[in-house]
């Protein structure tokens, strides 16, 4: 099976873990950063953007993950693991970083107040059926620049879901509901990149 890494410093491992494994994954928890050798791809999960960036500089993830990034590792960010993704934050607190790789800016806390959070239905390009949307604090993708691609929106146009190359981020969170869809596309691009590597 393909091995995907969960950043494990903080934040919703299990359920990510979980829906990996239902799909045909080994999914292995990342703390330290010699965990993240021989990954086929990471998933980023929500939490708290702020610590995550906090405990994997503590934790010296920060640096060989943003290598791997940049050689083109497949991974998915939720919520927080989306901030983490940007190259971008408004609204940062203390000095907080990013790893960055995705060519948008995202807005935290972007829906309101600190318990705002809600369920909807989105269109997901490259996915048949509306997928089952569970947003909490959630940021929203308020540019994407002209290497990222939107591949989700509310209503009001507010993207809510982009990729880019091997890159995939959600503001919403689909393995709170077990929608399992965003992590098997996700797992098309880690099944692609690893025929490319062996090629
Ligand atoms: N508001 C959180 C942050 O800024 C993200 C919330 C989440 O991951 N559900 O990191």
């Amino acid at each position: 099976p393909v091995r995907i890494g969960v950043l494990a410093l903080q934040g919703d491992v299990r359920e990510h873990a979980a829906i990996l494994t239902s799909l045909g994954a080994e999914a292995v928890p990342v703390r330290r950063p010699e965990q993240l050798d021989g990954l086929d791809g990471l998933v980023i999960p929500g939490g708290e953007s702020s610590v995550i960036d906090k405990l994997s500089r503590i934790f010296g993830v920060r640096e060989p993950l943003r290598a791997l990034i940049a050689d083109g590792l497949p991974v998915y960010g939720t919520c927080a693991g989306l901030i983490l993704l940007a190259d971008e934050i408004e609204g940062a607190i203390d000095g907080q970083l990013t790893f960055g790789g995705l060519d948008v800016t995202v807005a935290r806390n972007a829906f309101g107040g600190q318990v705002e959070s809600f369920e909807t239905e989105l269109t997901v390009a490259g996915i048949d059926e509306p997928v089952d949307a569970t947003f909490i604090r959630a940021p929203l993708i308020t540019r994407v620049g002209p290497r990222a691609t939107a591949i989700a929106a509310l209503p009001d146009g507010g993207v809510v879901a982009v990729q880019q190359g091997n890159l995939l981020g959600t503001s919403f969170h689909p393995e709170m509901n077990g929608e399992t869809r965003l992590h098997a596309l996700f797992l098309e691009l880690v099944a692609a990149r690893r025929s490319a590597v062996a090629a």
